[in-house]
C-alpha cells in the first residue's frame, strides 16, 4: 500500500465558545478520579469529535467573577487584570443526557485537582473549546495507546467507542500508573489488551514498548503522558519505517 492510499486522521475546526456551566453531580468513576458532571443552557451546541480533544478549564479565583475573553476575527481578546488559571481536560460528552463529564486525576498540589476534590453541586465552571478535533479513524487494524493517569479519560473514551465496532481492531494499551488501584477506572472494558506499568516504572515501560512490533501498515499509535516520558517514547517510534502521520504524541503534563 502506498502512503497516498492510507487513511489519515483528519483535523476539524469548531467554533470557539466559552461556556459557563454548572456542576450537576460529583462522582467517583475510580478511586483516583473525581468526575465532575456539568450542564446548563450554555452547553447547547457543544461538540467534540476527537477522542483526545481537550477543553480549557478555567478555575474560579476567590472573590473574582470570571470574565470570559471576547472571540474576534483576529483572535481571543482578554480584558485587563490577571487571567484565571486554566488547565486542559478531556471532554466526555454524554449526548443522551446532554451533560459534560470531566474526569480529574487526583494528585498533590494542583489547582485543577484541588478544585475537583472540593467542587460542590451548584458551583460554576467556565470552559473553552474544544477549538478543534483530530478525528482518528476507528478501524485501523492495529492500534497502540500509551498513557498515564492523565490520558486515561481519553483512553477510556476511545475504548468505549471501539467496543461498539462490529469488527474489533487489535488494540494494545500500555498504561503507566502510580498505584495499581487506578486500574478500576478501566475495569468495565473487556476484550482489550491492557498492560499496566505500576510505580511509573520507566524500565518496565521501555521493555514493554521494545517488545511491540508495529505492522507494516494499517496502524495507529497514540503516545501521551509526562513531557519527558513522551519525548523518550517518541524517539522509539520516530523511524523511517513508521509513518509519522499515524503517530500522535502529546505531552499531557510536565513534572515541576
Ligand atoms: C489534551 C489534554 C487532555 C488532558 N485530559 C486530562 C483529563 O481528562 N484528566 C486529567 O486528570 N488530566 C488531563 N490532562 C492533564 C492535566 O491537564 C494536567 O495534569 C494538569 O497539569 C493538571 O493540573 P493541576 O492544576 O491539577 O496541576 P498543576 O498545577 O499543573 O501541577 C501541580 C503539580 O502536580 C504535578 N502534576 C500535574 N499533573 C500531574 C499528573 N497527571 N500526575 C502527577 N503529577 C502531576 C506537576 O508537575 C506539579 O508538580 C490533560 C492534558 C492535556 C494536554
Amino acid at each position: 500500500m502506498t502512503t497516498l492510499s492510507r487513511k489519515y486522521p483528519q483535523r476539524v475546526r469548531n467554533e470557539l465558545r466559552f461556556r459557563e456551566l454548572t456542576v450537576l453531580r460529583v462522582e467517583r468513576p475510580g478511586v483516583s478520579f473525581q468526575r465532575i458532571v456539568l450542564g446548563g443552557d450554555q452547553l447547547d451546541g457543544f461538540t467534540s469529535q476527537g477522542f483526545d480533544d481537550h477543553t480549557k478549564v478555567f478555575f474560579p479565583q476567590p472573590g473574582r467573577a470570571f470574565v470570559p475573553p471576547v472571540v474576534t476575527d483576529e483572535g481571543i481578546v482578554w480584558g485587563d487584570g490577571p487571567r484565571p488559571a486554566s488547565r486542559d481536560y478531556t471532554p466526555l460528552y454524554d449526548a443522551s443526557r446532554h451533560e459534560l463529564l470531566l474526569d480529574f486525576y487526583i494528585h498533590d498540589g494542583g489547582v485543577a485537582s484541588n478544585w475537583a476534590v472540593t467542587a460542590q453541586v451548584g458551583d460554576k465552571l467556565t470552559i473553552g473549546g474544544p477549538r478543534g478535533s483530530l478525528v482518528v479513524p476507528e478501524d485501523y487494524g492495529w492500534q497502540l495507546y500509551v498513557c498515564d493517569e492523565s490520558g486515561m479519560p481519553a483512553l477510556r473514551r476511545r475504548l468505549e467507542a471501539l467496543s461498539q465496532l462490529a469488527v474489533r481492531p487489535q488494540v494494545t494499551a500500555v498504561v503507566s500508573i502510580n498505584d495499581a488501584a487506578c486500574q478500576d477506572y478501566l475495569a468495565h472494558l473487556s476484550g482489550f489488551d491492557i498492560y499496566w506499568v505500576t510505580d511509573h516504572n520507566a524500565q518496565m515501560l521501555a521493555d514493554k514498548l521494545a517488545s511491540v512490533n508495529v505492522p507494516a501498515d494499517d496502524y495507529f499509535i497514540w503516545l501521551t503522558g509526562e513531557g519527558e516520558v513522551v519525548k523518550s517514547l517518541m524517539s522509539r517510534f520516530d523511524t523511517a519505517a513508521i509513518d509519522q502521520q499515524l503517530v500522535r504524541a502529546q505531552a499531557y503534563w510536565h513534572k515541576k
